[in-house]
């Protein structure tokens, strides 16, 4: 093998070589990328890294992907935006925004792992992808898909919002809507992929795409001066990302790039949907599934498949997890926008909601630094503002009109 990393179960520790394999032939455990850190370690130092182009391959040695197979297209190193006036909002005087609204190039961090998950698809020599997605998978399966010349099958719950049926379609994508909910749709691939030689981004290829999910732990250490925030928030939806983000700090510390610190995670979900959040909250061991009903439809996995692994985490690293309710996803998404001018969709709304009951309840505390991640972007899910904002009739196009217009303004004027 001449690859400096490998599959390797989470369980028995059995490594399992590279190949389109999520779990464990022999404990059904799921796999996990391990790699050779004394590899990696020759050449991923901060100096060589920050003379390499501003995108996920930066990070190369610490992707589970070969260089002739990555696209060429410049996934990730979104902004990590210092958040004053959000700060004053909900009392943090170190708080930071790792903005993925604005992700390339489908406006999501799953831009990231599809990245990562399609550039093993080809290595494997599938020539079909498919995904079962909550949306942004599914628009980011479908375009980067293009760029790597394969065939995408995408499967989603059929009331997924119109922008997100929309962004997965244009790119030519076979969309397939199940009527069920995601737990449905997720069984079902499960199924297809054992009848079908296909590379399913989120199931045979799903230890592939969650190691994407570290570039953006490694992009917030490297934006903060290769230095670990004291907290970070993360929505969860699988589980996923929240322990990947653990992965990239502890690679990081294991390499000795960053100041080895304990960092507490905190875990946000809807509670329409809070399967993780309320195993936390309860203390139970495993976590019990639920049947989604919220807003927040990016979220809405009802059994979490990495659930187990991010309650483990988020207990042993200290951290808690709450959820929001619709209304407080509403606001959480205008409150964002009010004071960063940062548009995200549900998922930033549930962030930001569950972020101000953290440190409403002293668990997040005003002078540790907070980092908030916000995974996807608000033109997506503008449903979900239906009604928010009442739209004020048209006015003749005279100086009159909009004299008197003036004068009916409530709100007050500056500037005149
Ligand atoms: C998929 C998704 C998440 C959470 O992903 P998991 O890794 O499954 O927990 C968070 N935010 C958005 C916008 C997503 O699309
Ligand atoms: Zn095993």
């Amino acid at each position: 093998m001449t690859e400096h990393y490998q599959l390797r179960c989470r369980e028995c520790s059995r490594a399992w070589g590279n190949a389109p394999l999520a779990s464990c032939e022999d404990c059904f455990s799921p796999l996990e990328v391990v790699y050779e850190l004394d590899v990696v370690r020759r050449s991923f130092t901060p100096e060589r890294i920050a003379q390499r182009p501003a995108n996920i391959w930066r990070y190369a040695e610490l992707l589970p992907v070969a260089p002739e197979d990555r696209s060429a297209l410049p996934v990730g190193f979104t902004p990590l935006v210092e958040s004053s006036r959000l700060g004053a909002r909900l009392g943090s005087h170190s708080l930071y925004v790792k903005n993925d609204a604005v992700c390339f190039p489908t406006l999501s961090f799953k831009d990231r792992v599809v990245a990562v998950a399609l550039a093993q698809a080809r290595a494997f020599g599938f020539e079909v992808v498919a995904c079962s997605s909550t949306g942004n998978l599914a628009n980011a399966v479908a375009a980067q898909a293009v760029i790597h010349g394969l065939n995408a099958w995408i499967f989603v719950p059929a009331d997924l919002e119109a922008a997100k049926v929309l962004g997965t379609t244009v790119y030519g994508a076979r969309l397939v809507p199940i009527a069920g909910n995601y737990d449905h749709v997720n069984r079902l691939c499960a199924q297809i992929a054992d009848r079908h030689r296909w590379g399913f981004v989120n199931v045979n290829l799903r230890p592939y795409y969650a190691e994407g999910s570290k570039t953006v732990g490694f992009e917030i250490a490297e934006q903060l001066g290769w230095r670990l925030p004291d907290n970070v928030v993360v929505p969860m939806a699988g589980g996923s990302l929240i322990t990947k983000i653990h992965k990239a700090f502890a690679e990081l510390a294991a390499l000795g790039v960053v100041e080895p610190r304990p960092v507490k995670f905190f875990g946000a979900q809807a509670s329409g949907c809070s399967p993780i959040s309320t195993a936390v909250k309860q203390n139970q061991e495993r976590i019990q599934p639920q049947k989604p009903v919220t807003i927040a439809r990016s979220l809405a996995i009802g059994n979490p498949a990495d659930g187990y692994y991010a309650l483990r985490m988020i207990r042993s690293s200290g951290g808690w997890a709450e959820d929001a309710s619709d209304p407080e996803i509403v606001a959480g998404i205008r409150t964002l926008a009010e004071t960063e001018g940062i548009f995200t969709e549900t998922a930033g709304g549930v962030t930001v909601a569950t972020a101000q009951e953290l440190f409403r309840q002293g668990r997040l505390r005003p002078d540790e630094t907070t980092v908030l991640c916000i995974t996807g972007n608000g033109l997506k899910t503008t449903d979900a503002l239906a009604g928010e904002f009442a739209a004020s009739p048209a006015i003749e196009p005279r100086l009159a009109a909009f004299e008197a217009y003036l004068g009916e303004v409530t709100v007050p004027v500056q500037g005149d």
